[in-house]
């Protein structure tokens, strides 16, 4: 029996794609493995991040010894401006995932604070109270890594977000063999990637990705070739630039993020591109289509990102029209569709040809369908298993496949965030945590539920304002009641509307004067109730209302 129980916190990514985090902890220390943010939902007005909510790390800061990041995509590192602001420790993870991650922390002007500690393929090192190796894994960004922690309950192994993809862009694959090492030596506790747990047989290979890419630009040697990808999808932006050169196209990246990660790729030997292969935005629409490939960010429909730049016409150097072949090399995340679909629209105005991965097998995912999660399970043999990183859904398939795989009931433990669990020879659930959606609004910063909610009223039923001022001593209405309303219905219908409101709140106010109510915090309530009640109940509406009684 260990001597010190471990401790797993989840502070996000179960129940939810996006903002992953979780606390590993023994004898009283603290590692936490990956702070990841999640993009908002269209309803969420106003809001451009959401975090897991860290308090319950930063009420333990000076027990916490480290943050390791799996990768360094955004759903597990774009909170850690916000977490290392509060909680000041090292970050470990591959040359790759660290150099995206400083990119971000230097636009928060926080880099020069944080101390990076890069770790190689393989490499075992002592972080906090535990001996963690990090096993090299394919994903759709380079450099990720599995984690197995060496703790008093055993090895815990976190399978950070993988494929087994036997030909990998850059031939560094998921190290099979250590994973059966691992295995062999006995595993407590396997924590591991849920997204396609829904998903049959295995994932394509990411390089059948540029098979098809060929394809398409062998069939349009006289189009000018633009394709859209995520700007940390480097073996993505690999292939396109293979194929584009083998055609006698040079190269142009539109983006911000893009050029960013391709300058870094480049200065980390991951990424095989001359610099003659590369040419200035300018230049691009002055060429022959045919002898041009553009790549860019915004296949996911984000409003600022180069693509919808191009869709809507207003891309400053490159204009599109019907000499274009616009790949989406993507496949919306959920929520996306409508945007990328307005996207894909706008670029049908323009007179382009679009090419998204409804028609041609231009995109392979990065995560483990059920074929691989089953070689994941079989290699490692784990005692214990907890799925993370995917919606309610899928870690409910991911459960079901680990039972299938040998695993008893009380072995498998479904977590949402905040749920603690003690690791021993078997699992119990040991607590809750505070760990709801913590929102973030660029201008303003944090952002609780309440004006969330009230923004949705405003965008949803508008607003309406009612005034008046009430003489306390002569018990009456000195200055009549006034209505006004915002993004509410329209002409006659709004007068006649703010007609009924004037005399509900006319009659009301009147009545609690008469009755001795001169208190401006009550009669404004009263004005407020009046005018929510009248509208719920006649119009069915439920705008934001604001009153404004003033007492002279
Ligand atoms: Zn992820
Ligand atoms: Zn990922």
């Amino acid at each position: 029996m260990a001597r010190h129980p471990v401790r797993i916190t989840f502070l996000g990514g179960l129940g939810e794609i996006g903002r992953n985090c979780l606390a590993i902890e023994q004898a009283g220390r603290i590692v936490v493995v990956d702070a990841g943010l999640m993009f908002p939902e269209p309803t969420m007005y106003g809001v451009d991040l959401i975090l897991p909510d860290f308090r319950w790390l930063i009420e333990r800061r000076d027990r916490v010894d480290a943050v390791i990041l799996t990768h360094g995509h955004e759903d597990h590192t774009g909170a850690l401006r916000y977490l290392l602001h509060d909680v000041r420790v090292p970050l470990y993870g591959s040359a790759m995932t660290l150099g995206l991650a400083r990119h971000r922390l230097t636009e928060a002007q926080m880099s020069g604070q944080v101390t990076f500690v890069e770790v190689a393929d393989g490499e075992r090192r002592p972080i906090g109270p535990f001996e963690v190796e990090f096993i090299p894994v394919t994903h759709s960004v380079p450099g990720a890594h599995a984690l197995a922690f060496r703790t008093e309950a055993g090895i815990i192994v976190h399978s950070g977000d993988f494929k087994l993809d036997s030909t990998p862009i850059d031939q560094r694959r998921t190290d099979i063999a250590r994973l059966a090492a691992l295995g062999s030596e006995g595993v407590t506790l396997l924590l591991a990637d849920s997204t396609n747990a829904e998903e049959p047989g295995f994932v394509a290979s990411e390089r059948s990705v540029g098979v098809t890419l060929r394809r398409l630009f062998l069939e349009r040697p006289d189009q000018r070739m633009v394709v859209a990808c995520f700007a940390s999808h480097l073996h993505r932006v690999q292939q396109i630039i293979d194929v584009a050169r083998e055609q006698g196209r040079r190269v142009a990246l539109m983006g911000r993020s893009m050029e960013a990660n391709v300058k870094l790729a480049r200065r980390l030997h991951q990424l095989r591109v001359d610099a003659g292969d590369l040419i200035d935005l300018e230049l691009v629409d002055s060429m022959d289509p045919g002898s041009v490939c553009v790549i860019c960010t915004g296949s996911q429909g984000e409003p600022m990102a180069a693509l919808t730049k191009l869709s809507r016409g207003d891309g400053r150097q490159v204009r599109l029209g019907d000499h274009d072949t616009v790949i989406l090399s993507s496949h919306p995340i959920p929520g996306n569709e409508w945007s990328v679909g307005r996207v894909i629209d706008d670029l049908h105005r323009l007179g382009a040809e679009v090419i998204d991965s409804s028609r041609e097998a231009v995109h392979a995912s990065g995560h483990a369908r059920q074929g691989e999660l089953r070689w994941l399970h079989q290699l490692l043999a784990p005692r214990n298993f907890i799925p993370i990183h995917g919606e309610y859904r899928h870690l409910v398939h991911h459960a079901a496949l680990a039972r299938t795989m040998g695993l008893g009931g009380k072995h498998v433990v479904i977590c949402e965030d905040g749920d603690q669990v003690d690791v021993g020879a078997d699992l119990h659930r040991s607590g809750r945590v505070p760990a709801g959606l913590h929102y973030i609004d660029g201008s303003a910063g944090d952002l609780d539920e309440r004006p969330l909610e009230e923004r949705r009223m405003l965008a949803e039923f508008g607003v309406v304002m009612v005034s008046a001022a009430v003489d306390a001593a002569q018990r009456q209405i000195v200055q009549p009641v006034r209505a006004s309303a915002r993004g509410w219905f329209d002409g006659n219908s709004d007068r006649d509307v703010l007609a009924a409101i004037i005399e509900a709140v006319r009659d009301a106010l009147s009545e609690a004067v008469a009755g001795g109510d001169v208190d401006e915090a009550s009669l404004t309530r009263t004005a407020q109730r009046v005018t929510g009640r009248l509208l719920g109940q006649r119009y069915r509406r439920q705008p934001v209302v604001l009153a404004a009684i003033t007492v002279v």
